[in-house]
């Protein structure tokens, strides 16, 4: 069996001594030292100061979302994970989606303006599969109608744009930490601010608005993460170099394997140091994709239509129209990508594909 993801597994005696530890010194959770030592590695590892640690991405999104205090309406990119999206309606604000750029598949910054009523407060794009967004552009938009700009870079470990590491951007970045993620800490999320007082209010919100045992500054959630997820994302990033060097070479290989067809491919966007957190293609149209997919998963190999359906589709957001999202969505497939895909069944994939393809022309020709 083939899975989209696989989690990538440290050394595991490493983290058993770890684990070791952390039961032998009874402290479990709370900002303990795995935590605090976690921290300091990101802090390093990104040349970033601002950053805390957090249960996950969702919660990551949602106390960005509390900590810039958004409110009405908030424009937002139709092409991404539904966390994006539900993170705002979570927090009472409602997404105004705007239509991507075919071939960054990001929110197209030139359709953003029109998008923006006086009951906007904030943009909130995705870094959509670790490719930056065109962070000059939206930066430029924002300060003219003074907006908040949250980026969602649940891809993005080790993206960076500009030379620098892509979680900088904007007045919050947020970042997955997530098991099906490159970078993981089973669950887990950071979340990173460009002003100093805003990530002070996170650290507040993170553990109930706590300001000591007896008082409390502001509203706050747990927001909190244990020893034990530090612990593996401290493994995971002590081998992220291999990881990401891995996971640039599986991706060439299914580039050159691939050049024979006419698929659509995502355009990494100028300036930005590409993670190659997924493999997506974009196939002719649906009936293509199903096709191939069917294919795949006769012979135990499963793609994802990441994303499907496009987020201005969900039951619960005004339905807007954005004919490039909706067509993307309709016929994009990720293909499987993580630490231990071997080069025989990358090409044992694109073997399947082939015949696929092939079959679907020759009915098009007994027709
Ligand atoms: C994974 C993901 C999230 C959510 O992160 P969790 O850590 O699973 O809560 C948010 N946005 C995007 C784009 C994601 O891919």
């Amino acid at each position: 069996m083939i899975p989209v993801t696989k989690p990538y597994i440290p050394d595991i005696s490493k983290y058993q001594q770890y684990v070791a530890s952390i039961l032998k010194r009874e402290w479990l959770t709370n900002n303990g030292p795995n935590v605090l030592e976690f921290e300091q590695r990101l802090r390093d590892y990104l040349d970033i100061e601002n950053l805390l640690f957090v249960t996950n991405g969702t919660i990551a999104l949602q106390i960005a979302i509390k900590a810039l205090e958004l409110e009405g309406e908030v424009i937002t990119t139709a092409f991404s994970y539904i966390a994006t999206t539900s993170s705002l309606v979570w927090e009472d604000c409602q997404p105004v989606f705007v239509d991507i750029d075919p071939r960054s598949l990001n929110i197209d910054p030139s359709k953003i303006e029109a998008a923006i009523t006086n009951k906007t407060t904030a943009i909130l794009a995705t870094h959509c599969f670790g490719n930056a967004c065109e962070i000059d552009e939206i930066q430029k938009i924002a300060d003219k109608f003074d907006l908040k700009v949250i980026y969602d870079a649940a891809h993005c470990f080790g993206t960076k744009y500009k030379g620098k590491s892509i979680f900088q951007f904007g007045d919050i970045t947020i970042t997955s930490l997530h098991a099906t993620k490159l970078m993981h800490s089973i669950e887990g999320g950071i979340v990173f601010c460009s002003d100093r007082k805003v990530l002070d209010k996170v650290s507040f919100m993170r553990n109930f608005g706590h300001d000591g045992y007896e008082a409390f500054n502001g509203v706050g959630i747990n927001g909190k993460n244990s020893e034990f997820h530090a612990a593996m994302g401290i493994c995971v990033l002590d081998d992220i170099e291999a990881i990401l060097e891995r996971r640039a070479s599986q991706s060439k290989m299914y580039e050159e394997l691939l050049q024979s067809f006419e698929f659509g491919s995502q355009k990494i966007t100028n300036d930005c140091e590409f993670n190659h957190a997924y493999y997506p293609i974009i196939l002719k149209d649906e009936e293509q994709l199903l096709r191939v997919k069917s294919e795949l998963e006769k012979n135990e190999i499963y793609p994802r239509r990441y994303f499907y359906p496009p987020l201005n589709k969900l039951q619960y957001v005004n339905s807007a129209t954005c004919e490039i999202a909706e067509s993307i969505s309709s016929r994009i497939l990720c293909l499987p990508l993580y630490h231990s895909l071997k080069i025989e069944e990358i090409k044992s994939i694109i073997d399947l594909i082939h015949a696929s393809i092939n079959t679907s022309s020759k009915t098009i020709e007994e027709i």
